[in-house]
């Protein structure tokens, strides 16, 4: 049966959860927000109460210095919100704190992934499949020819090209939340046990991440150490910092970027990067159908990436699907 679902409604500005009169992820300030996760695109300071997982709620606070406002729900928890409508935050398997909206109201159950993946990670609980009638799902790898690796596979490249030059150092481009801390734990699981070098605008996240229970072994700054002793070690740094001046301190180091476009070669020659990494926080083409397939709603609605093709295979398979017109979902976090 078709969903009515009038009660939820997507606004080029984020989701409205109308009889609550709620936002999920709204890209401009709004009395009430539900957020899934910590990254810019989704989380923004300035709401007057925010609700998140505890996780987010100190990611953003980290980002944003918000602190107003702020109701933790821990994953598996169902709160009421006004209007009569019932919220629980499930993993989503993207980053720390990353969570699915599901969305009870009139018999009607609705989900709001936010950014998602399939494939382990060490940071976050793994994506929790759940029934619903209304699946809202992103699309940011949403093309056949998205399909990362696994992540053993680019570990191993790493690790083999830091024995194999052991006078230089890799350097690993990475997003500050999530993407560096993933990278690091990855490392640590495949047995690398050396000092992990950090770039100064991550120090704080992988503190908070620590501090939330993720063991990344021994990091130090790179700032400060001598070329010396950063020959044959790994230095994690943002994006930004892959060609800057900071990068000239270091023992002719090897250019990685650990991102789910490293897949195309042009991006990976843009960025000068030597050593590219397939590494994504997002599900791949195959992680999006499969999951389609899985919660198997009534109705998919498609956002945040390359919708076409999706909508295109849920009308290929003979599920109801719709592409929305959200705005400012860019991602910091490939
Ligand atoms: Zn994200
Ligand atoms: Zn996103």
């Amino acid at each position: 049966m078709t969903p009515n679902a009038s009660w939820i409604r997507p606004e080029p500005w984020g989701i409205h959860v109308v009889p609550s009169d709620c936002w999920i992820d709204p890209s401009r300030e709004v009395p009430h927000a539900l957020v899934t996760h910590g990254h810019a695109d989704h989380a923004r300071g300035g709401h007057g109460t925010t609700t998140a997982t505890p996780e987010t709620l100190a990611i953003m606070e980290l980002r944003y210095q918000t602190r107003e406002g702020a109701q933790p729900v821990a994953y598996g928890e169902t709160i009421r919100l006004p209007g009569n409508v019932d919220a629980t935050y499930l993993p989503a398997g993207h980053i720390l704190g990353s969570a699915q909206i599901l969305l009870e109201h009139a018999g009607e159950r609705v989900i709001v992934t936010g950014d998602y993946k399939r494939r382990p990670d060490p940071t976050c609980p793994p994506f929790a499949v759940t029934p619903c009638d209304i699946f809202v799902t992103e699309a940011t790898f949403g093309l056949p020819v998205f399909c990362h690796p696994p992540i053993e596979q680019e570990i191993g490249k790493l690790l083999k090209r830091l024995a194999d030059e052991p006078e230089r150092c890799v350097l690993v481009g990475a997003y500050a939340l999530g993407k560096a801390q993933r990278v690091i734990a990855e490392l640590r699981r495949a047995g690398h046990t050396a000092p992990i070098y950090l770039h100064g605008a991550l120090e704080r996240m992988c503190r908070l991440y620590e501090e939330h229970g993720i063991d990344l072994g021994v990091l130090r700054p790179a700032t400060g150490a001598t070329k010396e002793a950063l020959r044959g070690h790994i230095v994690v740094s943002p994006p930004g910092a892959l060609n800057d001046r900071w990068s000239r301190r270091l023992p002719d180091p090897i250019t990685a970027m650990a991102s789910g476009w490293m897949r195309v070669r042009q991006r990976a020659r843009q960025r000068n990067v030597e050593l590219p990494l397939i590494i994504s926080d997002h599900a791949d083409w195959g992680e999006l159908t499969r999951t389609i397939e899985e919660v198997n709603p009534a109705e998919s609605w498609i956002t945040h990436g390359r919708e076409e093709a999706l909508l295109r295979w849920c009308q290929l398979h003979q599920r109801k699907a719709r592409a929305l017109a959200l705005v400012g979902y860019e991602d910091e976090d490939d």
